[in-house]
């Protein structure tokens, strides 16, 4: 698998020095199926590239694609065509310094529950079951397109991308049932449905264990000398430790997200901030930001697998400045303050529950406004910016992003 990855670098690599002098030349590269004819003369011409036989083909080709789709990424983002930020244009990978990765599209790819058969690398046991895969493979209902190998820490993994036929309701079981939810940092996600209820999910404890002692093991690794052996071993540790903590979140977010997408209708949060999210530099709080966009995009799929919707509210929209009760907004709240103490109308309440709520309220109007067309409001803020709809959330056959709408003032 090494070895695999290694190609897959190599073929990156090798890819984008012919790339990068095409473009400086002419403005222009190679595409993947330029790529690989040139790849073939080449590496039968040079006879130090015959260990490319040792790997699959589909190493190579597949680093191909990826640095086709980069440059094209690259010009996307150049000529503003592209969200987020601004693509530079693609790098040389590092052995040590990028992820190793690669991909197989073509050959025998299967899974077989405890097992992944791959080209090349043969049958492999796998430590976790895919047994849900294995048995949709059997009856028909899934089919692979591609396998690809990656290392986190000292871990391989295989995800598999998969076609699969899914029934989708054509309206949620509980209709009407709405939450509004917010990913926090002391607890996983506090939600308050239609109902009243307050739904809270604790971070899993072996999560906040993990977090004390990611802290302890970053700060040995800032002490060792750099290029030191030392230095190696506590960064190996730190990967490791920081590889679980994603984990055991991740697996606490699938199991908080499938609950919530399959008892509530509509499922309302707040955006994520990016650019505030790379700003900040505590531990906990990055590391939940991280969750953050994880959990919005498992809420997004998973609510339109249950024939229910994500809406998520605007960037701007204040739910934890925001007094639930009176509407009134506070000018600062530290991230400290756990309770929401309302000046205005005395409403004392836990910090998440009032965003939550915020956020529940937010639904309500957001989604009547939808209907009708028009911007939406929130009752008594005005000029908020209101909900717009996730992706994924549109019906099938139509994709892409709502565009937002702009509030106007009541
Ligand atoms: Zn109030």
């Amino acid at each position: 698998m090494r070895s695999h990855a290694g190609a897959a670098r190599f073929a990156w690599n090798w890819g984008l020095a012919r790339c990068r002098e095409r473009y400086d030349a002419e403005g222009r590269w190679y595409s993947a199926m330029d790529l690989h004819k040139l790849w073939n003369q080449a590496k039968k011409a040079d006879g130090a590239l015959a260990w490319w036989a040792e790997n699959s083909k589909c190493a190579y080709q597949e680093a191909f694609r990826d640095l086709d789709r980069a440059l094209r990424d690259f010009t996307k983002s150049k000529r503003g065509e592209r969200k987020g930020r601004r693509l530079g244009f693609p790098q040389f990978k590092k052995r040590g310094r990028c992820k190793d990765s690669f991909r197989f599209t073509t050959g025998a790819i299967r899974c077989a529950g405890t097992t992944v058969t791959l080209p090349r690398l043969g049958t492999i046991g796998t430590h976790e079951s895919a047994r849900k895969l294995a048995r949709r493979l059997e009856n028909g209902t899934a089919r692979i397109l591609s396998a690809t190998v990656s290392r986190t820490a000292q871990r391989w993994f295989v995800s598999f991308t998969v076609e699969v036929e899914r029934t989708i309701p054509e309206r949620h079981a509980r209709p009407g049932t709405a939450i509004g939810v917010d990913l926090g940092v002391k607890t996983l996600l506090t939600g308050v449905d239609d109902a009243g209820n307050v739904v809270s999910i604790a971070g899993p404890k072996p999560l906040r264990a993990s977090l004390r002692r990611l802290r302890h093991a970053s700060r040995a690794h800032s002490r060792k000398t750099r290029g030191s052996a030392n230095r190696r071993k506590s960064a190996a540790r730190l990967a490791r430790i920081h590889a679980r903590v994603a984990s055991v979140r991740g697996d606490a977010l699938h199991k908080a997200t499938s609950d919530l997408s399959r008892r509530y209708e509509t499922v309302v949060c707040e955006d994520l901030n990016v650019a505030g999210m790379l700003a900040n530099r505590r531990l906990a709080r990055a590391i939940s930001d991280q969750g953050f966009g994880q959990a919005r995009q498992m809420l997004g799929y998973k609510t339109a697998w249950n024939g229910g919707r994500l809406i998520v509210a605007g960037r701007w929209y204040p739910s934890s400045k925001t007094c639930s009760g009176c509407g009134t907004v506070k000018a600062k709240l530290a991230l400290s303050e756990r309770k929401y103490a309302c000046e205005a109308c005395g409403l004392l309440i836990d910090r998440d529950v009032n965003a939550a709520r915020n956020l529940l309220d937010l639904a309500a109007s957001g989604a009547e406004s939808q209907k009708a067309c028009g911007g939406s409001v929130r009752p008594g803020i005005a000029g908020q910016p209101p909900a717009n709809q996730e992706p994924g959330t549109a019906p099938a056959g139509q994709t892409g992003t709502v565009p937002r709408q702009r509030g106007t003032a009541a």
